[in-house]
């Protein structure tokens, strides 16, 4: 089954350079796949497009069944709610929890807080964060900020993950524990796609790659391939 589908998708910004030049790919439910460029590339572009923050030139956007184009208005939230996002800087609440922080897409949502709770816990203790649930963002190191700005997204259980340079403020040891964190959640029945300059880190992991280079796609390399690549 096919979770997201780019289709001959090009994107230029109002005056500006062309960000994205005829790209395609699919990814498969509970396929976790890098995409990876220089600076400038369309990575972030790209990432954009699958959560609406922008909308396409040219080409289809594809999400299951639904066609991005046609998502308008309300159906924004809608469409946000299945597809969680990670950000470099996590964007967490300074004056809020990490329990709160994380629990705020569900109360937004509506559920119970009983259920809210159950939900939360799961996803600190799979995180690693289960004794860090009353601390506030900034008492935490880097690594378990951008832990929790990742299970906020995933406590919603987004069908897709997208995280852009969700390692750019790390070191490298904690880099790779982050992207680890990441290759564990499609067992869990999220596809993730993430965004990084960083091509060691990211062939490291031994997952497919998209490579773009000046907004077109280059390369799509399997795992298998990475070692000649
Ligand atoms: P990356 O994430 O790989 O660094 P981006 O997707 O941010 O690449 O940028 C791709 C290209 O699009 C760059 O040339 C960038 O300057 C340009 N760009 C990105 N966002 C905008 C914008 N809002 N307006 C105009 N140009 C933009
Ligand atoms: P990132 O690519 O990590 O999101 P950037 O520093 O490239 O961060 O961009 C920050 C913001 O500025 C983004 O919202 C992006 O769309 C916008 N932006 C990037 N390049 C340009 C550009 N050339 N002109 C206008 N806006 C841009």
């Amino acid at each position: 089954m096919t979770v997201l589908r780019f289709d001959s998708v090009s994107k230029q910004y109002p005056g500006g350079r062309v960000a994205l030049e005829d790209v395609s790919f699919d990814v498969g439910a509970g396929e976790m796949l890098f995409v990876t460029g220089h600076s400038g590339a369309g990575k972030s572009t790209l990432l954009k497009l699958i959560h609406l923050s922008e909308r396409p030139s040219r080409g289809a956007v594809l999400f299951g069944e639904r066609n991005l184009l046609k998502v308008r208005g309300r159906r924004v939230a809608m469409h946000r709610r299945e597809v969680g996002v990670v950000f470099q800087d996590h964007r967490l609440l300074t004056d809020r929890s990490v329990f709160e922080n994380i629990a705020l897409p569900l109360i937004l949502r509506g559920m119970r807080r009983g259920e809210i709770g159950k939900r939360v816990r799961s996803v600190l203790e799979r995180l690693g964060l289960g004794d860090r649930e009353r601390a506030l963002p900034t008492q935490l190191s880097a690594g378990e900020q951008q832990r929790v700005g990742i299970a906020r997204a995933v406590v919603s259980e987004p069908r897709l993950l997208v995280a852009d340079e969700p390692t750019g403020n790390l070191d490298p040891t904690l880099s790779a524990e982050i992207l680890a964190l990441f290759s564990a959640l499609p067992e869990h029945g999220t596809s993730v796609l993430v965004a990084s300059h960083d091509l060691g880190l990211v062939k490291r992991m031994r997952k497919r790659v998209l490579v773009l280079d000046q907004g077109r796609l280059v390369d799509d390399i399997a795992p298998e391939d990475l070692a000649d690549a």
